[in-house]
């Protein structure tokens, strides 16, 4: 792994400053965003903008999100140590890292194979346990399940009925979904699980992500 430097960390603080003036408050959020080091999930060439607030790509067509989007999905989950999160689009490995530094048993889900098979082995050499599986994050993990929070990182064309059959009672799903009047964004929503199994839904304005896409692949 590429070493990280006082400059990287500095560079780390300039970025956690950007996001407190963008409106993150959560300070397990900013915490987490100031230890783990972003430049080394950007292939090298990228490393000197690893610290902008911008998305950047990652290979097999896929971005690893910008900060300012994992800080505010981070943020509306709400998350405290311990929980049981369930990630779907591993993509880079940095939403999974951010969620882990929080205290969070991450449980990740990949669809394109190439993405795993590099994600993977780069994750187990963090001191996190984060647990990456191949398959398709629509139908979740049935046998690892109940989770305290469900993460997706990919347009959603639907709210898929697995991933909220295995969210706890009080449970947080946080899910950019594709917006029925405009085709390139979604909306941000914030899907608390009720009672009666019913989604209390709050919404958090527009964001853009790649497309949630069914079965394993490598497209
Ligand atoms: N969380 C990532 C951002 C990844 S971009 C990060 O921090 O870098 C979205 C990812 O979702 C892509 O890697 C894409 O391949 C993946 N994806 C798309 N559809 C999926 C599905 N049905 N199941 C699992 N992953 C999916």
């Amino acid at each position: 792994m590429q070493e990280d430097s006082y400059r990287h960390k500095g560079l780390r603080q300039q970025l956690v400053q950007v996001l407190k003036d963008k409106g993150i408050t959560d300070v397990n959020v900013l915490d987490a965003i100031s230890v783990v080091p972003r430049h080394v999930f950007l292939e090298s060439s990228f490393v000197e903008f690893a610290y902008q607030d911008k998305a950047f790509p990652i290979g097999s067509g896929q971005t690893i999100s910008q900060p300012f989007t994992v800080a505010m999905q981070s943020q509306l989950l709400n998350i405290t140590k311990g929980m049981k999160v369930l990630e779907i689009g591993t993509g880079s490995g940095y939403q999974s890292c951010i969620l882990a530094q929080m205290g969070a048993k991450v449980f990740t889900i990949e669809r394109q194979r190439n993405l795993y098979l590099k994600t993977k082995p780069f994750l187990e050499e963090f001191p996190y346990h984060i647990k990456t599986f191949l398959g398709d994050g629509n139908k979740g993990l049935p046998t690892y399940g109940p989770f305290d929070r469900v993460l997706i990182t990919a347009a959603a064309p639907v709210i898929p009925q697995a991933l909220v059959n295995q969210l706890k009672t009080g449970g947080i799903m946080v899910i950019p979904l594709n917006d029925e009047t405009d085709a390139t964004k979604q909306r941000m929503l914030r899907l608390t699980k009720q009672a009666d199994g019913s989604m209390l839904r709050e919404e958090f304005g527009d964001c853009r992500f790649v497309p949630m896409l069914k079965n394993i692949g490598n497209d």
